[in-house]
């Protein structure tokens, strides 16, 4: 069990949910934290309140997808914490419909935030960790990496690209013989509140998948089963791992009919998202 007390930690997207939640978790573990956010209110209230808990935190407005913006940050945050020890890129952009009916800037947007921002985060960090022969890259992608959902095509397309990018990273970097380089992919299931407010399966897609109450059941995959045991995957509920196995042993045809099935056609009818955020389909809307 690898001790996080001591680590310095970047978190993308650690304003709200997910991100939120995991630093708290690392604030208690004795890691020093940047956050790195688009929305400067939240940023600014996550790092009162991380501060009032004791934590060495330096809070950033930032686009993940300004790759001359990471690149500052990046010199920031040597400069403030000394080194990067652990790089979580969690932050995440989702626009809802479907593929043909949104103007195709929706697609290249949520690629940009969900997958090019992870080149330029890692390409930063990356060097030095190989260099210290230690580190560690956490990405967050998504259950829809292993069961893709319809009206999330670019989600869906930029979820299995970072699973992509997580899994050859770390042959990579194996390949080097740099096995203290250590990568975790992320899968969540549905968080019922947040970004994927309103998004829901059936009643069975529920009872294989069942939508998780609090982002901190994801925080804590990423920090005890991710960061401290070091784990490549983290898939929360484990009932996705079930998706997995199906995907690899039944014919194409039955699992686009059993995806339909446990009701991910319809998954999007009801979606809300963040409302009054970058994720919520009535500022979509009003473009
Ligand atoms: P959230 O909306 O609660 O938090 C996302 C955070 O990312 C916010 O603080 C937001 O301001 C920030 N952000 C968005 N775009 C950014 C940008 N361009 N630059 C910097 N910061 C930016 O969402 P969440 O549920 O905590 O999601 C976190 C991650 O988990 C995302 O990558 C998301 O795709 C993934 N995920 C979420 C769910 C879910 O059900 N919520 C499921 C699977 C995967």
């Amino acid at each position: 069990m690898t001790k996080l007390a001591g680590k310095k930690a970047i978190v993308t997207g650690g304003a709200m949910g997910i991100g939120l939640a995991t630093c708290r978790r690392l604030v208690r573990e004795g890691c020093d934290v940047t956050i790195w956010d688009l929305s400067e209110k939240e940023l600014m209230t996550a790092e009162k309140e991380l501060t009032a808990m004791g934590g060495k935190i330096f809070a950033y407005v930032c686009d993940v997808s300004d790759k001359d913006r990471t690149h500052d940050l990046a010199e920031q945050a040597r400069k403030d914490m000394g080194r990067v020890d652990i790089l979580i890129n969690n932050a995440g952009f989702v626009r809802d419909g479907m593929f043909w009916e949104q103007p195709v800037e929706n697609a290249v947007k949520q690629m940009d935030v969900n997958v090019n921002a992870l080149f330029y985060s890692i390409h930063e960090f990356l060097p030095e960790m190989m260099d210290r022969d230690s580190g560690h890259i956490v990405n967050v992608s998504s259950g829809v990496a292993i069961s893709s959902a319809p009206g999330l095509a670019a989600y869906t397309t930029s979820k299995w690209a970072v699973w992509g990018l997580t899994d050859v990273l770390r042959l990579e970097v194996m390949t080097a013989k740099k096995n203290g380089v250590k990568f975790t992919s992320v899968h969540p299931g549905n968080i019922a509140t947040g970004m994927f407010e309103g998004f829901t399966l059936n009643l069975l897609g529920r009872l294989i998948s069942p939508p998780i109450k609090d982002h901190d059941v994801i925080a804590k995959g990423i920090v005890e089963k991710g960061l401290k045991k070091q784990r490549h995957l983290v898939v929360i509920p484990w009932q996705i791992y079930i998706g997995m196995i199906i995907r690899g042993i039944v014919p194409n045809f039955i699992l686009a009919r059993l995806s339909l099935l446990v009701g991910l056609g319809s998954c999007i009818n009801n979606y809300q998202g963040r409302k009054g955020f970058i994720h919520s389909t009535s500022e979509v809307k009003k473009e």
